[in-house]
This record gives structure tokens, C-alpha cells and sequence, in this order.
């Protein structure tokens, strides 16, 4: 696997906020929205916190060595108590073959958190057996700057459904109800039991929609899929990855 770092912290977003997990962030995506805050190019190395939570790092070279990454975690959940490991990036998925061959032997250790932008089912029907949870992102065409990619979406979302804890949205100050209402109809006709998260977009530390245009969001999601929350970033307030 070509990965970007490895990191304890706590989950920041959505109904396992607040949760300590074990980050493992690789590298690549297949999409590029307008809104992406995250590195996931490629690079000829990758690193890890000294400690889990530590201020130092380490560097390992790409392609991290299954046996090695594996070791690492098992040594980190010794020493701090993990709730499970969140596989990020980019988009973890774009590197499926490669997470066939890793997952079968780390999920014995922790429990697997999938954050992903639910476009690549065909990769997430073979890991399923190895993910417990899967945080999947529906791409708003106004805030991701391209057209939402519904069918991928939609065969993505009827896959993970037995798994699925929660689909996310992104909304800034441009999202329209009509746009979140659609989002919400989606989710409640293909996974009525999935909660939908609206999650403004962190801008300054600050969530940039706030007060009533929130509450109308949320009111128009809801009138759809009863089961709409709103979920700003945590980690942002807490000074933390
Ligand atoms: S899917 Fe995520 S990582 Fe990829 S471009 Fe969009 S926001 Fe960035």
C-alpha cells in the first residue's frame, strides 16, 4: 500500500465523533472536489507519530510493508486503546487490491472504519468482509464543483448498507434545500435506516453555515429522511489531526 501517514487521534466527524481511532491515511484519490483540504499525492515515503498522539514522526518508505504496518498497530493498541482504525485518505479504495491483501490480517487487531467517497463499489464489495463500519460521502454537485455521480453512489450505498453508519454531506453557504433534499430522498430510498449527516464546511476553524440557513437545511433533509443530523468537524476546535 502507498500511504501518506499513520496517526492516533479522535475522530472528528460524524456519529463516531469523539471516538480514538488509529488513522491510517493513504495516498491517491480517484475524484477532485473544489472544497478538498487533504494531500493525498504520492510520495516516496510516509510517516508515523513515534508514539500514538506523539509529537515526533517517522518516516518509512512507499510501499509500506504489510507485515510492518500490521506490527505497528498491534504495538500502538498495546499501548493506547484504540475504538477502531480509520482507513482514509484520498480515497483507501483506489488501492483495494492492495487492502485485499492487508485488511485480513489487521482486522484481528481493531475493528475497521472505512471513510470513503463511495464511488469505487467494485473494490468495497470484496473488503467487506474485513470493514465493520463504512462513512460513506454523497458529492453535492454545488459544493464538490462536479456533477454528483449518482449511480456510483447509489450501487456503492446498496452494498454497504449492512454496514453503512452513516452517509455524509459537505454543505457550504451556496447549498441549496433543493440540493440537500435530493440528497436525503436518495439515502432514504436506498438505506431508510442510515443516518444522513450534514456537515458544514470547516472554513477558518469556524463551520461556515450556521443559525437559521442551517436549520432550513436541516428542516428540508429531514422532510426527505427523517433521520437528518447536523455534525460540524470536532477536530478543528480541539486543535487536533
Ligand atoms: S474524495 Fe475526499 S480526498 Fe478525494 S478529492 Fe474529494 S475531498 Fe479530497
Amino acid at each position: 500500500m502507498r500511504l501518506k501517514e499513520v496517526f492516533s487521534s479522535l475522530q472528528g466527524e460524524g456519529v463516531l465523533i469523539g471516538c480514538r481511532q488509529l488513522f491510517v491515511r493513504l495516498s491517491q484519490c480517484n475524484l477532485s472536489c473544489a472544497y478538498c483540504d487533504t494531500d493525498y499525492a504520492d510520495s516516496a515515503t510516509w510517516s508515523a507519530e513515534d508514539e500514538p498522539g506523539g509529537a515526533g514522526r517517522r518516516e518509512y518508505p512507499n510501499p509500506a510493508d504489510p507485515a510492518f504496518l500490521t506490527e505497528l498497530i498491534g504495538r500502538w493498541q498495546s499501548h493506547t486503546r484504540h475504538h477502531s482504525l480509520a482507513l482514509t485518505g484520498g480515497e483507501p479504495l483506489v488501492q483495494g487490491a492492495a487492502l485485499a491483501e492487508w485488511l485480513p490480517l489487521v482486522c484481528g487487531i481493531l475493528p475497521v472504519y472505512l471513510e470513503t467517497n463511495g464511488t469505487l463499489p467494485e473494490p468495497l464489495e470484496r473488503l467487506l468482509p474485513y470493514i465493520s463500519w463504512v462513512s460513506m460521502d454523497i458529492k453535492l454537485a454545488g459544493t464538490g464543483g462536479v456533477p454528483t455521480p449518482w449511480d456510483a453512489h447509489a450501487a456503492f450505498l446498496i452494498l454497504s448498507r449492512p454496514k453503512a453508519c452513516q452517509v455524509k454531506v459537505v454543505i457550504d453557504p451556496q447549498t441549496t434545500a433543493d440540493e440537500v433534499a435530493e440528497a436525503a430522498r436518495f439515502v432514504h430510498h436506498h438505506a431508510p435506516q442510515v443516518p444522513l449527516i450534514l456537515q458544514p464546511k470547516t472554513v477558518a476553524g469556524r463551520p461556515s453555515v450556521t443559525g437559521r440557513p442551517l436549520l432550513s437545511l436541516q428542516s428540508a433533509a429531514a422532510c426527505e429522511h427523517p433521520a437528518s443530523l447536523v455534525i460540524p468537524q470536532m477536530h478543528p476546535l480541539l486543535s487536533i489531526r
